[in-house]
């Protein structure tokens, strides 16, 4: 009995570890999901069923002029909120895309950490393409860093200088590699490329809040008078992990499943493997949570095994080209398929 109970105790804590240290669930039930989703299932059901011969090819990204980007930014150092190191990426950005052909906003705000003595400013970055259209779709990702490496076993590592090269950087560089062919793809919507500030502005884990940037993006959206409807937004975590794998996060699948299977169809018909046709074990809370419950449908494409997360040894050395590829492959055919 000891040793059953002993067990039993085990597989106890082993189950509690594994609750406390996932990231929550970010629905409070399935009913709140379900709503949700049946709010949205029209918007992308006749995207599915669209024939697969339409003449829609991907765009010539480079994911090797994505991975020098990716390093560009890491050049800079830590990207916190509100630091030195945010700013000098701000003005690459801007810079950047409006070379381009973007058109970019700064969205300010002010935020209050729960730990912090003083709220921060912080800013989304939005970039558009075909500004004057009203159907859009969302491309987008954090581009703050955490302030604390807190995934390292040693916590005098923690507030050594945290480049977080995939995990914060790998969205940004790809958007940025993305910028060069967006134009020149045949698209019939509007397109917003939309960087959220304070993603994990954590300065005290155990309290500390998340997702500053997309939860003020989502409010100004859900309560302002905007002009334009957002038909989906797919956002980008953790990309460019060398082998990196996508499974479908269940948060995704629930919150906005037609949108889901959408994006995996294509990267299906492209062979594209890194896209796995199973649900993710990692329920996962990210910035498309938010904008889900603003009515805007929301998927996240993630790679949770990645092993530097949250640690000093996620730099641009751990990072490759071939991920990005295959995802913009897969995302620039699903972009010029919605009507
Ligand atoms: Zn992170």
């Amino acid at each position: 009995m000891l040793r059953l109970s002993s067990i039993l105790l085990l597989a106890a804590g082993l189950i509690m570890a594994a609750w406390f240290f996932s990231p929550r669930p970010s629905v409070s039930n399935h009913l709140e999901a379900q709503e949700i989703q049946a709010a949205q299932r029209e918007e992308f059901a006749q995207d599915r069923n669209l024939p697969k011969a339409q003449n829609v090819s991907p765009a010539a990204f480079d994911g090797e002029r994505a991975m020098k980007y990716l390093k560009e930014i890491c050049e800079i150092g830590p990207r916190t909120s509100g630091s030195e190191g945010m700013k000098t990426q701000q003005a690459l950005m801007k810079k950047h895309f409006e070379a381009q052909g973007g058109k970019v906003d700064f969205q300010k705000f002010k935020a209050n950490q729960k730990s912090a003595k003083q709220p921060i400013e912080m800013a989304n970055t939005i970039v558009s393409y075909w500004p004057e259209r009203t159907r859009r779709v969302i491309f987008c990702a954090h581009y703050d860093t955490r302030p604390l490496a807190d995934q390292e076993e040693d916590p005098r590592k923690w507030r050594e200088p945290f480049l977080s090269a995939n995990d914060g950087g790998s969205g940004v560089a790809f958007l940025m590699e993305l910028a060069h062919h967006i134009k020149d793809l045949n698209i019939n919507v509007g397109v917003d490329f939309v960087f959220f500030d304070g993603e994990e502005y954590i300065l005290e884990p155990s309290t500390d809040k998340y997702f500053f940037g997309s939860e003020h993006f989502a409010s100004v959206y859900k309560n302002g008078r905007p002009k334009h409807k957002y038909l989906g937004a797919v956002l980008l975590d953790m990309i460019a992990g060398k082998g990196a794998r996508f499974p479908r996060d269940p948060n995704s699948v629930m919150m906005a499943g037609p949108l889901v299977d959408s994006v995996w169809k294509v990267a299906s018909e492209l062979k594209c493997n890194a896209f796995v046709h199973r649900d993710g074990t990692v329920v996962v809370d990210d910035d498309h949570v938010p904008l889900n419950r603003a009515g805007i449908p929301a998927i996240d494409i993630i790679d949770f095994s990645y092993k530097h997360w949250h640690k000093l040894s996620d730099t641009p050395a751990n990072c490759a080209a071939e991920p990005m590829d295959e995802v913009a492959k897969v995302l620039t055919v699903w972009v010029q398929r919605v009507k």
